[in-house]
């Protein structure tokens, strides 16, 4: 049902049914594997399994193809997945990783333009329009949160502000003096600028006319959003990418905030069992694994993104049928064991955002044989400052987490704005075990 206020940048694309939807998909993937053929690293793979692109003849077909993983990325850097002449690349990202050499990815010109188109189609589902202001507090560079999405704000007709990262002094100043409406930022950053706000004495509502914030980059939870909603006073969809996949706007939630539709004519989506490899139904959880069909300088085949997610099955209320995904809840190497025991970093965020006297920043440590502390900063307006109620407070943390996740870290409170704020991604644990 399409509601008469709802906006579509391509409705014909966006409303195709699954039909039609997977029809253009295998057109797409049939060329995509053709362009392939020219990869050394996959022409081998075609060969060893005797695939040619017309034996893709259904959806389903995409699993005679091989997976491709962050290390054949990084085995095959920095250009050997080039799949176009080098006087047809117009561009280079790379992504962040955590270790070793980066991951090289190239864009043509039609890349970076089908990139932009995504992310305007993106930006309508949420209702932002060529009267918006949005200002960009991504970084800028190698990273593509800041100028893809700069791209895609153009092509919708806002006014961008490609401020940066930069301090929040002159962020405030750029959106009171510009008039503001739209930022994306990360889930850190938001709430670093919230409490920014907020020692400043300064009420968002009154004095901004911020009203929207796509949020991405990193995991966050449903308790984390409605924080950063509560203390800004805006909407927050969440916004999910990868650089290997042309970076944001691969998935994007619409106004109804109930999952992300993933742009299905652009990538084909499978969740995945990650232990096997084999597909999980409808609903539950296992790994993204995205195919771009529609890149010409480096597409990829079955990417592996580690990022943990479901597929919400149903139609959704705003008319779209590219099918949506749950929000990513960590990445299938996130996870720690601590004294045998399976913990994603979510569980704590989820416990930690749920409590109204615990701030919006926090850090893992994992220390000696097993220990794990969770340092957290305090609300800046929650606590009373009471000696015997910070010790109560953190006895009461400490066993909300334990019943969450069956160990019982040690739990240490500290003032708001003590903790580092990054830049780029949050980095929320550090790991400095002897074993
Ligand atoms: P990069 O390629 O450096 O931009 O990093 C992409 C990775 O960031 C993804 O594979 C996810 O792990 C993470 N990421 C991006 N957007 C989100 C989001 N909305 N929710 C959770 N994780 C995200
Ligand atoms: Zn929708």
């Amino acid at each position: 049902m399409i509601g008469a206020n709802s906006m579509f940048w391509h409705e014909e694309i966006e409303t195709l049914n699954r039909a039609e939807l997977e029809a253009l998909q295998l057109n797409r993937l049939r060329e995509t594997v053709r362009r392939l053929e020219r990869v050394p690293f996959y022409r081998a793979k075609f060969r060893a399994s005797r695939l040619k692109p017309e034996d893709l003849k259904t959806a389903d077909d995409i699993r005679r193809l091989p997976f491709t993983t962050a290390a054949d990325l990084r085995a095959n850097y920095p250009n050997a997945l080039l799949a176009v002449g080098r006087d047809e690349v117009l561009r280079l990202h790379t992504s962040s990783g955590t270790t070793g050499k980066p991951k090289a990815l190239f864009f043509s010109r039609r890349d970076i333009d089908t990139a932009a188109e995504l992310i305007a189609r993106a930006f309508c589902m949420t209702g932002v329009t060529r009267r918006d202001v949005f200002q960009n507090m991504m970084s800028y560079g190698l990273f593509t949160g800041g100028l893809m999405m700069h791209y895609g704000a153009e092509k919708v007709g806002c006014m961008v502000i490609p401020s940066g990262p930069g301090t929040s002094e002159r962020q405030l100043l750029l959106m009171q003096d510009f008039g503001t409406t739209v930022v994306h930022v990360t889930p850190s950053y938001a709430f670093y600028f919230a409490d920014f706000l907020e020692k400043k004495g300064i009420d968002p509502r009154k004095s901004l006319t911020l009203r929207k914030a796509f949020v991405g980059a990193e995991p966050y939870t449903e308790e984390t959003r409605s924080k950063i909603e509560a203390a800004l006073g805006i909407e927050v969809y969440n916004s999910y990418g990868l650089t290997e996949m042309n970076g944001p706007g691969v998935a994007f939630e619409c106004e109804g905030k109930c999952g992300m539709h993933v742009w299905e004519d652009n990538f084909v989506l499978e969740v995945i069992d990650p232990a096997t490899g084999e597909p999980v139904s409808d609903g539950q959880t296992g790994e993204l694994v995205l195919t771009s069909v529609n890149r010409e300088a480096m597409p990829l085949l079955r990417y592996r993104t580690r990022d943990l997610t479901s597929i919400i099955a149903g139609p959704c209320a705003c008319g779209r049928t590219h099918r949506r995904i749950h929000r990513i809840s960590g990445r299938s190497d996130d996870m720690l064991i601590v004294r045998g025991v399976n913990i994603y970093p979510q569980q704590i965020e989820r416990v930690l955002m749920s409590m109204p006297q615990i701030g919006r920043n926090y850090v893992i440590q994992l220390e000696g044989l097993d220990e794990m502390t969770v340092r957290v900063e305090l609300s800046p307006s929650g606590f009373d400052g009471e000696v015997e109620h910070l010790a109560q407070l953190q006895n009461l943390v400490a066993e909300k987490l334990r019943a969450e996740l069956f160990v019982r870290p040690k739990v240490d409170l500290v003032a708001s704005g003590s903790l580092p704020v990054a830049e780029g991604k949050a980095k929320r644990v550090i790991d400095k075990r002897s074993m």
